[in-house]
């Protein structure tokens, strides 16, 4: 996870006994705070871990890697609001995160508000949620040695929130656990701040940002190099860069499709333009982007939409263009655009290929 000096200044608490009730992990977003707040409740629920680490395979870590632990409990942002009499707290919400957290430790705050809707002001941690955690808190724990409690970017809370949390804090459960994350101490209260361990992470090696967003974003090595350079040692930043990015291209493949197949020389060529423009390593990730887009049609065509991992208002797109395409013209279509993949790296006159390429593509989704 790239964080030595933090795992090593836990695992000397633990060995000495001397972890505090209340931890504060703190550093910028996006390097995977809460991803470590959650190894830590595995580490010290572990029924046999090794070498300062937890083994990974006993029930208890099975339990938690899976995010089905009863004692672990997460309290996130989220959109705080009442429907039908219903207060919706993290529990309500918990479904749509887990599968995100648990695919990619460092899913950020910002896909966390793309899933929920919102933007960043609406995310807060209400003190409906601070109550009911009260509620339940002082109750034994069901197996775990520690019943731990994760809260994430606790600067969230409002001042009600904050002030029934500090007592929280101020009287701790026995056997309980708090783990805070923090992405900018400013905001937070300083009588919470006061009440923790601190412990700050720090920025993740370029080299690990790089390899991340190839071996797991599926990012090129030219674009992962450059983004891994402007994110300042953030996953997270970079993993939002890459998937703006990726929307933007996905707009640009829309738009060029509809002038292709409309076979408007004039349109094929300003969207042409457009895509030229750009540098080589996008005009690559382009097509990239186009043979993904092109397969979600492909699923619409076959029936199976739900499998497409589209955004909803893409999705109508796919749904519209998908009557158009079939197996045979996709692959067919994929396979120019591999050839265009091809020429383009190997330094062609990038407008040429994008005009070719639209034309055959053209003949491809007319044709029988
Ligand atoms: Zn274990």
């Amino acid at each position: 996870m790239g964080q030595p000096e933090a795992v090593q200044s836990i695992r000397d608490a633990v060995s000495h006994n001397r972890l505090a009730h209340a931890l504060l992990l703190t550093g910028p977003s996006g390097i995977g705070k809460l991803a470590f707040a959650h190894a830590i409740a595995q580490y010290i629920n572990c029924l046999s871990p090794k070498d300062g680490d937890s083994c990974g395979t006993c029930s208890s870590c099975v339990k938690i890697q899976k995010g089905i632990h009863p004692d672990i409990r997460f309290i996130l942002p989220i959109i705080s609001k009442t429907e039908g009499g219903k207060r919706f707290l993290t529990d309500d919400y918990f479904d749509s995160f887990r599968q995100p957290f648990f695919a990619d430790p460092y899913f950020s705050m910002g896909q966390w508000q793309q899933i929920l809707g919102g933007d960043s002001k609406q995310l807060m941690i209400s003190v409906h949620e601070i109550r009911e955690l009260k509620r339940s808190i002082y109750l034994k724990a069901f197996e775990a040695k520690y019943k731990v409690v994760i809260v994430w970017n606790v600067e969230k809370i409002n001042t009600e929130g904050s002030n029934a949390f500090l007592k929280l804090l101020e009287e701790p459960p026995d056997q309980t656990m708090f783990i805070l994350t923090c992405s900018d101490p400013s905001l937070l209260l300083p009588t919470i701040n006061s009440r923790c361990q601190r412990l700050a992470l720090r920025r993740i090696d370029r080299d690990l940002v790089r390899q991340y967003l190839m071996e797991k974003k599926g990012a090129d090595e030219g674009r992962a190099t450059e983004l891994a350079a402007v994110s300042e040692g953030s996953i997270g930043t970079a993993s939002d860069m890459l998937q703006e990015n990726s929307q933007a291209l996905g707009q640009l493949y829309i738009n060029w499709l509809r002038a292709t197949y409309s076979g408007d020389y004039q349109k094929i060529t300003e969207e042409v333009e457009k895509i030229y423009k750009e540098s080589k390593e996008a005009q690559k990730q382009f097509l990239h982007v186009s043979m993904q887009k092109l397969r979600d049609s492909l699923l619409f065509n076959l029936g199976m939409g739900e499998r497409s991992l589209a955004m909803p208002d893409e999705q109508v797109f796919h749904s519209r263009f998908s009557q158009f395409v079939s197996p045979d013209k996709v692959e067919r279509i994929a396979g120019e655009m591999e050839e265009s993949l091809r020429h383009i790296s190997g330094n062609a006159n990038p407008q040429m290929v994008f005009t070719s390429l639209s034309l055959k593509m053209y003949g491809i989704l007319r044709g029988s």
